[in-house]
């Protein structure tokens, strides 16, 4: 259990492949595309660099410690259990959100339409006003696999505050 601090910092990262006949799930949007995260769970890299950015924050380990992807239970698994369960850890050790900055790395197709809905869900799910998160979206510039389409990543820092 961290050390009890009025602000905290968290750092996120993730990337999974795409590969045909996977759905694009992206801040718990599908997103249509002719690929999608070849991943145990849904692939959503948001939630997942979300997840560990919380998790990061409150020194609790780390999203593959606590949803082993060798573990049947999170097959396919909507990854919204996983910030679920990251708020509900945030929310027991005294934290709420400061506030929320996260950047999506996607050759195509572009998520600037997406971006309104997926702050959104992440503020719904994190439990705090939509003006706390922020979400960014870019190419990787044509360059390495990202750049080629073969993945998806994702970035995210957190800042906890404590609680009154
Ligand atoms: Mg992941």
């Amino acid at each position: 259990m961290a050390e009890s601090q009025p602000i905290r910092i968290g750092h996120g990262f993730d990337l999974h492949r795409l590969e045909a006949g996977h759905k694009l799930v992206v801040g718990g949007l599908h997103v249509q595309h002719d690929r999608g995260a070849d991943a145990h769970s849904d692939g959503d890299v948001v939630y997942h660099a979300v997840t560990d950015a919380v998790l990061g924050a409150l020194a609790q380990d780390d999203i593959g410690q606590l949803f082993p992807d060798n573990d049947p239970k999170w097959r396919g698994a909507d990854s919204t259990v996983f910030v679920k369960e990251a708020t509900r850890r945030m929310t027991d050790a005294g934290y709420v959100i400061g506030n929320l900055d996260v950047t999506v790395i996607l050759q195509r197709p572009k998520l600037g339409p997406h971006k309104p809905a997926i702050r959104a869900n992440l503020a719904a799910l994190l439990g705090c006003d939509i003006s706390r998160v922020n979400v960014k979206a870019k190419t990787h510039e044509r360059v390495d696999a990202v750049g080629q389409g073969h993945a998806i990543a994702c970035h995210a820092v957190i800042l906890l505050m404590q609680q009154g």
